[in-house]
């Protein structure tokens, strides 16, 4: 792999008192402004608060490793032969004319943020958002992983039918020369109608000591014989059924360990992955609506300070959802019901198509407008919510092209309406690799940032529930009892604000006043 992570000089530095630049780190002294508010009797006290922290940032990203737990399914192979089309530079034909390889769809390679205004022409200057800080660079990643088909990647890019026949013939030489690593299959959990293709499975039906080990082994194993400095692991595995939550099984850390070494039947292989990771500090995201961080699992990753985050790829109608009811609740506009529809004729469709997972993407897709409607007291009373029902069925004639149909049905002015119909033909895993690669970069970067209070103390890292994440998922899993955000605009501030904290650089507040007032 040529490396381009750590050759490529920085785009912009940052000249404030606050900032420092050192060969290995970039140090911050940044004032975080809040607003504290106290309430008596219906009335609200405002008041401005400022906490002061340090920031600090190696620069070295090192060799990075991204292990995918399903990778020879539609979004594996698809991530996979994007990121080698976009490390060789390939373009190929196709009936529109000839594509080049790109990142679109990444919100780290392919948008923006406006670093600043001109000092001479007072226009905005905008930087790639992967410039902000080091990053790791996707054509650089080390790709593994595992699956339970044993199908090598040329293969099963063709099972996926994504990818155009030219692009194909370009990679497929490489494709062929990666075959997932052996999985663990506990049938309980996804579809049955997954079974025939289960051929590449490691012994053993339900989870045990040696499962943990074993995957602990294939990242420890994966990262020598690459020469990385870390890796990433990501499931994209199949949507599995929720686990129960049973005080005694999987509530406390010491708990799920007992029940992963007696072969509890209510742990799942992404719970069994996840602790693997935990243990060999390989942070953890998960890309489905399954529950894989049951509660014992959240007390591990905080007890070993490992990364983790999930859930399931915000990449459709979802994506769609959180943009458009944030701009409609903030417009004053009632939202009132929304019908979302689904078909998609892939795998991951055919697995939905039994109940229980069914279940889990139900859950995931249910509880995005909550934040949104909490926060307006003005259309919505305490407790009313906007009727809200999912719809997914399997049409195999569609394949990986899911259509999502929605209805958003709204009050408007004195007792009017507003019907928005929308019809989303959401190219399933050409939407989701992009975000595969987001997750990886952000969560990789993540680890090299550290913060304390403002000159005191020990450096330490963020939570290890990384709710930075959140731009990219559904269900963005939170520190336990802190809030979760869904709108997609403020999760993208978070993102971005929390980048410019690192450098030193105030929020992006967009209020212009330079334009403004003469
Ligand atoms: P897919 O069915 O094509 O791929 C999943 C792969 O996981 C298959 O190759 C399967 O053999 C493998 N697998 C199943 N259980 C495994 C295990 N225990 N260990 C290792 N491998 C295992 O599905 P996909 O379209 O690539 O989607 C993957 C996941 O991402 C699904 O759960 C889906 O719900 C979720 N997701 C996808 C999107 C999207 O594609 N836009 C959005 C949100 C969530």
């Amino acid at each position: 792999v040529h490396n381009t992570t750590d050759s490529k000089p920085e785009l912009f530095t940052v000249q404030s008192p606050n900032v420092q630049y050192t060969d290995s780190d970039i140090t911050s002294k940044y004032t975080y402004r809040t607003t504290e508010v106290n309430v008596t009797d219906g009335k609200y006290v405002a008041s401005p608060k400022e906490t002061l922290y340090d920031f600090k940032t190696e620069r070295k990203v090192g060799k990075v490793g991204l292990m995918l737990v399903g990778l020879g399914g539609n979004n594996g192979t698809t991530v996979t032969a994007g990121i080698l089309a976009n490390r060789q530079g390939l373009s190929w034909d196709t009936r529109e004319g000839p594509r080049a390889a790109n990142y679109y769809g990444s919100v780290v390679m392919s948008s923006t943020v406006k670093l600043g205004t001109d000092a001479k022409t007072g226009r905005e200057v905008n930087v790639p958002l992967h410039d902000m800080l080091p990053m790791v660079h996707p054509n650089d990643l080390a790709i593994g992983g595992w699956d339970i088909s044993g199908m090598d990647l040329a293969s099963a890019m063709d099972r996926a039918k994504v990818l155009e026949p030219t692009l194909k013939g370009l990679v497929k030489k490489q494709m062929a020369t990666i075959k997932p690593l052996p999985s663990i299959y506990y049938p309980d959990f996804i579809a049955a109608n997954q079974e025939d293709r289960a051929d590449n499975v490691v012994p053993g039906s339900k989870a045990s000591l040696e499962h943990v080990e074993h995957l602990r082994k294939d990242i420890r194993d994966f990262k020598s014989a690459n020469g990385l400095d870390k890796v990433i692991v990501l499931w994209t595995a199949n949507t599995e059924r929720y686990a129960d939550i049973i005080p005694g099984v999987n509530d406390t850390a010491e708990n799920l360990m007992h029940s992963i070494e007696i072969g509890h039947e209510e742990v799942s292989p992404s719970t069994v992955f996840a602790v693997a990771c935990i243990k060999e500090n390989a942070p953890f995201i998960n890309g489905s609506p399954q529950n894989t961080f049951v509660p014992g699992c959240i007390e591990l990753a905080e007890q070993h300070k490992a990364f983790i985050g999930g859930d399931d790829f915000k990449s459709g109608q979802t994506k769609m959802k959180s943009a458009l009811v944030d701009f409609m609740i903030n417009a004053g506009i009632k939202l009132t019901s929304i019908a979302s529809y689904n078909h998609l004729g892939n795998n991951d469709g055919k697995n939905l198509s039994s109940q229980k997972q069914f279940r889990s993407k139900e859950i995931s897709k249910s509880n995005v407008v909550d934040d949104m409607v909490a926060a307006n007291t003005t259309l919505y009373k305490e407790g009313e919510h906007p009727d809200h029902t999912v719809v997914i069925k399997y049409m195999p004639a569609v394949g990986d092209n899911k259509r999502a149909l929605d209805e958003y049905y709204a009050e408007i002015f004195l007792g009017g309406h507003q019907t928005i119909s929308l019809f989303n033909v959401c190219e399933d895993s050409l939407l989701a690799a992009p975000l595969i690669i987001d997750l990886v970069v952000v969560a990789e970067m993540m680890t090299r940032i550290s913060w304390r209070a403002h000159g005191a103390g020990e450096w330490k890292g963020f939570h290890s529930v990384l709710s930075v994440l959140s731009y990219m998922l559904k269900a963005p899993l939170t520190p336990p009892g802190t809030p979760v955000v869904n709108a997609l605009a403020k999760q993208r501030s978070a993102l971005v604000n929390v980048l410019r904290a690192c450098v030193g650089l105030e929020p992006e507040n967009d209020m212009t006043l330079e334009h403004k007032l003469f």
